[in-house]
């Protein structure tokens, strides 16, 4: 496999897109250069009381990495391999996600060194309320908005959000930086209050349709995308159906792959393989997918999810080799690489998960002519709903789940349009495709 830091690989991706730029301006010059590190690196220590009763210290980040749009935006990672360089990528990828999408919004990550399975429920209200002690001056609905990823949830932001109103209240007169920089020691409402963070449940002020927001964003992607190819002949609904594309493979039976399978089969799609992290199964002919989840809730893994005629159960690399149409990631990094890209047969790549495609195997797919949509457009869904959650926080706003699904798929369109047409004219991938609209936006709103 490639080897290469994730942040390397990031950097590798902005030098690419930035030569197609064929910038001639040493002021642009000098923004590209200034977007190769983050403007801040806030490394902490939290102290968790345990229940043994002693005192465990971990090791957590938060990357502040472009604010020429907007707040930082981005989630907060709880992972035993959460590493600075990667937090590094993660905040640089949600500056250009943020990009493409059109959001008012910058790029920012967080993370912990933590095995969340290892804590008790009170010692992970310890550690996300500890975040938040140690970074509260440093957040706010105009400066930094965080939100959930990997190993976080709802809770945890509900946790974190109450974290935050206690030390604003408690510290009235350091809530400088939360608020807008020309409200000096402004006292923040109770909405601004709530905006500093996303994915909350919908009791704590979180959006209708955050939870599937970036499957459904995915969908619409992928849609347009069948548009473009002047594949589709009748509506949308029916897409499936009459799409030369019809099959999928889905990895990773998540929050995110779970719900794109579902929908995709809503619409015509054949879902023809799924996994977990323990293993998949395939059946040409399709797979009832809400079966499947039924009997993933009960028995713990889709593997051994029987079906009938041909069903086999597959390995998880067996999956992404499959012979189908469309093949969509949607579980880790690095899992289409130099090793098996050669042996992809998928038409298109759905890049569900973040950074799923190693640089390596990004070119083997484009020499071989395989549509990769890349996952900074294609999983955008998820911040275009977090946005669209800080925006109702801040107006006392309660979209219903239609009128939120709407906007979602108004803003995927024109972030996909934008894309495609970036594609055409300048004759190259969608990832730079993407990467050229991003920057664009990212350079010319940068001071
Ligand atoms: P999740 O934890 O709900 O689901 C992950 C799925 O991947 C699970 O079904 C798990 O069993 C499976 N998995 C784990 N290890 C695997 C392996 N080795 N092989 C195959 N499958 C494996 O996570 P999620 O929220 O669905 O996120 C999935 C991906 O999408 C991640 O890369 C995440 O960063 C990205 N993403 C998520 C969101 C969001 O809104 N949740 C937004 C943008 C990007």
């Amino acid at each position: 496999m490639d080897q290469q830091s994730a942040f390397e690989n990031a950097m590798n991706q902005l030098a690419s897109a930035a030569a197609k730029l064929r910038i001639k301006n040493s002021e642009l010059r000098s923004k590209v250069e200034r977007l190769k590190q983050p403007e801040r690196i806030i490394q902490v220590s939290i102290p968790v009381k345990m229940d043994d009763g002693s005192t465990k210290i971990f090791d957590g980040y938060r990357v502040q990495y472009s604010s020429a749009l907007g707040p930082y935006k981005g989630g907060i990672r709880f992972h035993q391999n959460v590493s600075l360089d990667e937090v590094k990528a993660l905040s640089f990828w949600m500056s250009v996600k943020c990009g493409v999408a059109g959001l008012p919004m910058g790029g920012g990550k967080g993370g912990v060194i933590v095995d969340p399975k290892s804590l008790s429920k009170k010692e992970l209200e310890g550690l996300s309320r500890g975040y938040v002690k140690a970074l509260w001056r440093d957040l706010g609905p105009y400066v930094d908005v965080p939100a959930p990823d990997v190993n976080t949830n709802g809770q945890i932001m509900a946790w974190m959000g109450d974290e935050y109103k206690k030390q604003i209240t408690n510290n009235p007169s350091t809530s400088l930086r939360a608020g807008k920089s020309n409200s000096k020691f402004k006292k923040l409402t109770r909405g601004e209050v709530s905006a500093t963070f996303t994915g909350k449940p919908i009791s704590r002020g979180g959006s209708k349709g955050r939870v599937e927001a970036t499957a459904r964003g995915g969908l619409y992607i992928l849609q347009a995308l069948l548009q473009k190819f002047k594949i589709q002949k009748s509506n949308i609904k029916n897409q499936g159906q009459n799409s030369k594309f019809k099959t999928i493979a889905v990895q990773g039976m998540g929050n995110v792959g779970g719900i794109f399978a579902r929908s995709a089969q809503e619409r015509g799609f054949i879902v023809v393989a799924i996994s977990d992290s323990k293993g998949g199964v395939y059946n040409p002919e399709g797979l009832d997918v809400k079966m499947a989840e039924i009997w993933k809730q009960e028995k713990g893994s889709i593997s051994d999810f029987p079906g009938p005629g041909r069903q086999l159960s597959i390995t998880n690399d067996q999956l992404l080799e499959l012979p189908v149409d469309i093949l969509v990631p949607a579980a880790l990094e690095n899992v289409i690489n130099e090793d098996n890209a050669l042996k992809i047969k998928a038409k298109i790549i759905l890049e569900l998960a973040n950074g799923p495609t190693t640089s390596g195997a990004d070119k083997i797919l484009h020499q071989r002519k395989i549509t990769v949509v890349p996952d900074f457009l294609a999983n955008s869904g998820g911040v275009t709903v977090s946005y669209f959650e800080w925006f109702q926080n801040l107006h006392n706003a309660h979209w219903t789940e239609k009128q939120v699904n709407l906007k979602l798929k108004e803003y995927m369109e024109k972030a996909f349009a934008k894309v495609w047409k970036s594609h055409i004219n300048s004759h190259v991938d969608l990832r730079t495709a993407a990467y050229l609209v991003a920057l664009t936006r990212i350079l010319k709103a940068m001071k």
